[in-house]
């Protein structure tokens, strides 16, 4: 079992400028099995979070109960879970089998015979057996990322904890080990916390995602709930690549259609979008995803018509930059699309995939 109860966790740091408060109020109900990822721009709290659930980090204050029993005092060693880092943190004069069984020696009194087939049984699944016998200086990244990850497998912990376990891995490899992860995960079904700045990680690989900003938990949910129903416009942003367009506008009642009014375009809006921020005030952000942007026939209604700055084209999409108000944003179009810089290109925002965000707050309003 690894259920994991984080309850209020915080932490203050304290420096010559003062308190900086890394964490703040993080309280989450991991389920056991659960793969969750935790994801936010650098300074965020992410590692730190993983740092005090590990008991690498002393919290401030809050609480860590697994399997219904507080771990918050235990030692590191005493949690029953294992760490994989970002740099493989391995021991570079032993040999791959030696820094396998090396926790397990330290930690427990298994018979060597039963750390030799734990070890063993590993390596092979993770078919790396042919590698047990050199050291971490003769491996690739990638072969020292899976002996790590082996490491931590042998332990059969309740919980994995990772810190950007993939980022000194290509590209490529990296798309390899983010499959061979999650398979690994899934066979051994443990829970596991991940900490990653890579969108496509998080999107793919986990159960739900907790999205941090400034120690702050912003939302936590499956990956296509933070997708489709963000709670806030920061979650809006984070979420999704390219990110979503914001646009300040103001709401403008005193024709027959409520308008949004923007620097360099007005929006007419339906009765139902209408209906979900007409006691909200003036001031509001719209939001429209890359992808959902249209190309429309010139005098469509509610459309505009920005000029292009660059176009790229992907093969199955082009990313289409454009000029709007003085300001860059991203239309996301289905094919090979070539317009030339400067030309303009007739687009509209339909109205069922808008984003409306509280001016002020930022909160969702739809
Ligand atoms: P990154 O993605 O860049 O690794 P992160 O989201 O993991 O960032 P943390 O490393 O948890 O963020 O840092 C959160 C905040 O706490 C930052 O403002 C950081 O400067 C601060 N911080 C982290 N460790 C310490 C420390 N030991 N002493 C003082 N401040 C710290």
């Amino acid at each position: 079992m690894g259920k994991l109860d984080v309850q209020h966790l915080k932490k203050v740091f304290h420096d010559n400028s003062g308190d900086i408060v890394a964490v703040d109020d993080f309280d989450v109900e991991i389920e056991d099995g659960e793969f969750i990822v935790l994801v936010g721009p650098s300074g965020c709290g992410k590692s730190t979070t993983l740092r005090c659930i590990a008991g690498l980090e002393t919290p401030t204050s809050g609480e860590l109960v697994l399997d219904g029993e507080a771990v918050t005092d235990n030692k590191p060693k005493a949690r029953n879970m294992a760490m994989v880092f970002q740099n493989y943190a391995l021991y570079p004069h032993m040999t791959a089998e030696e820094n396998m069984s090396f926790g397990l020696k330290m930690t427990t009194d298994l018979p060597k015979d039963e750390i030799r087939k734990r070890v063993h049984e590993a390596a092979e699944m993770m078919g790396i057996d042919d590698l047990l016998g050199k050291k971490p200086g003769d491996l690739s990244g990638g072969q020292q990322q899976r002996v790590a990850l082996g490491r931590a497998i042998v332990r059969e912990p309740e919980v994995f904890l990772m810190d950007e376990p993939l980022s000194n891995l290509d590209a490529k490899l990296r798309t390899t080990m983010r499959t061979e992860l999650q398979k690994i995960q899934q066979k051994f079904d443990v829970t596991t916390i991940y900490v990653t700045h890579d969108q496509t990680e998080a999107m793919t690989m986990s159960d739900r995602i907790a999205v941090l900003n400034d120690g702050e938990l912003q939302q936590i949910g499956t990956p296509l709930e933070c997708y489709h129903q963000p709670e806030n416009q920061f979650v809006a942003g984070f979420i999704g690549s390219p990110s979503m367009n914001f646009f300040d506008v103001e709401l403008d009642t005193s024709g027959e259609t409520p308008t949004l009014v923007h620097d360099a375009f007005s929006y007419e809006l339906d009765d139902d979008v209408y209906a979900d921020i007409e006691n909200s005030g003036q001031q509001f952000t719209l939001g429209i995803r890359p992808e959902d942007i249209k190309a429309v026939p010139a005098g469509t209604h509610n459309a505009l018509s920005p000029e292009v700055e660059v176009t790229e084209p992907l093969g199955d999409v082009t990313y289409v930059y454009l000029q709007i108000g003085g300001k860059q944003y991203t239309a996301t179009l289905e094919g090979d699309i070539v317009i030339e810089p400067g030309r303009q290109l007739t687009v509209q925002f339909p109205q069922d995939r808008i984003h409306l965000f509280d001016g002020k707050t930022g909160e969702t309003l739809r």
